[in-house]
């Protein structure tokens, strides 16, 4: 039986033609980009082509561009560095964050660094704009206000012009896990007020360990990582070449589609959602699905039975992907701390199903029908 994956917020297959492009620098393009002889100087400039691109598609400059190893190396420098070099002494941030949020907040938490306020949800699970501009205003401290764009296990999407706007009045910096929505989404940080924004290209089939942290040009921060002067200073260490060419050629294919790929995706998810309805009794969806949400993503909570609570492994058994929360914490069985946010009942048990573009309707199918066998 082959295998269906639906589990593409975890991490997206390699597009083959993004390999290509990244082959060259496995091969014979090996010098090292700090090199000043021609080897080196090749790969400088496959380094600064790609930020050129990616800066180009994101409507940023490229000096507001700086490559990392992914998602959770860059949320943790924009978080560290607002509280160590931009004053905030307060950060304000939401129970349905990813770890990398989260646990980056605890500890500074914990270190007496920062007083921290999770902001109300609405019982859809969106952010509740009233309750963020309260806290910003009590608030006698500088604050940071980290909030994700897409929720990477709901899907809820994040106005980032109206936090934006919210954060500005108060002169609070604002930083968003945009995760899920680099490469999933159109970009115009030129016209976007934030100050610092996260990638990572293996959501998007590119590779894995390298992602991109936006730095508002107006922002200064210093480095967290010493050594070299890799990435203007900012990010010590020789730079994952490959991974950084195959970051913007996976950029440019997303975006290239964008419009084609993200309907026929959506229908997937609308159609997935209309099955379940249909076949399996009891089932409900987190999230606002139907409202702003991020097209990819269907959480979906069936009755808690038995033969439910094996659902993870029965699918598995059966070949198919899916996860019952963040790829991060599916191995330790705690539940996800999302779910549990905006919807306590112990008697469900929730499933994420995330799409890309070579899922089909008939995979849908074999998956319904399997479900319903499991409940
Ligand atoms: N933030 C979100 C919303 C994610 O979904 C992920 C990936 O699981 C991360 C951060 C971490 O990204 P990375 O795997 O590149 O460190």
């Amino acid at each position: 039986m082959t295998r269906i994956y639906f589990d593409n917020a975890a991490t997206t297959s390699l597009d083959p033609v993004v390999l290509d492009a990244m082959m060259p620098y496995l091969t014979e393009k090996f010098g090292n980009p700090s090199s000043i002889y021609s080897y080196g100087r090749e790969s400088r400039l496959a380094i600064e082509n790609a930020r050129k691109t990616v800066a180009k598609i994101l409507h940023a400059h490229p000096a507001e561009i700086f490559f990392t190893s992914g998602g959770t190396e860059s949320s943790n420098t924009a978080i560290c560095a607002s509280v160590r070099d931009l004053g905030c002494k307060h950060i304000v941030t939401s129970a349905l964050e990813h770890h990398a949020t989260l646990h980056t907040v605890e500890n500074l938490f914990h270190n007496g660094e920062v007083t921290a306020s999770n902001v109300r949800l609405l019982p859809d699970g969106h952010i509740d704009i009233e309750d963020l501009e309260r806290l910003l205003a009590g608030s006698a401290d500088k604050c940071l206000v980290t909030l994700m764009h897409a929720n990477n296990e709901i899907g809820n999407m994040l106005d980032l012009n109206v936090v934006g706007e919210v954060c500005k009045k108060y002169s609070a910096v604002f930083h968003s896990d945009t995760v899920q929505t680099v490469g999933h989404y159109p970009f115009d940080l030129k016209n976007t007020p934030v100050h610092f924004i996260t990638g990572s290209s293996h959501k998007f089939h590119g590779p894995k360990g390298v992602g991109i942290l936006y730095i508002n040009e107006n922002v200064k921060i210093k480095p967290l990582v010493h050594g070299g002067s890799q990435e203007r200073n900012m990010r010590a260490g020789t730079e994952n070449l490959y991974g950084i060419v195959g970051f913007a050629k996976a950029l440019e294919i997303a975006t290239a589609n964008y419009e084609t790929d993200r309907d026929y995706i959506h229908s997937l998810k609308l159609y997935m959602a209309s099955q379940i309805q249909k076949n399996i009794p009891g089932t409900f969806f987190n999230g606002d699905i139907y409202g702003k949400s991020l097209y990819a993503v269907l959480n979906v909570s069936f009755p808690k039975t038995e033969k439910s609570e094996m659902m993870l492994f029965n699918l598995d058994i059966n070949h198919i992907c899916a996860s019952g929360g963040s790829a991060c914490t599916s191995g330790a069985d705690q539940g996800s701390h999302v779910i549990r946010a905006i919807n306590n009942n112990p008697n469900e048990v929730a499933v994420r199903f995330s799409f890309n573009k070579h899922n089909t309707k008939n995979e849908i199918d074999k998956v319904v029908g399997r479900l319903a066998d499991m409940i």
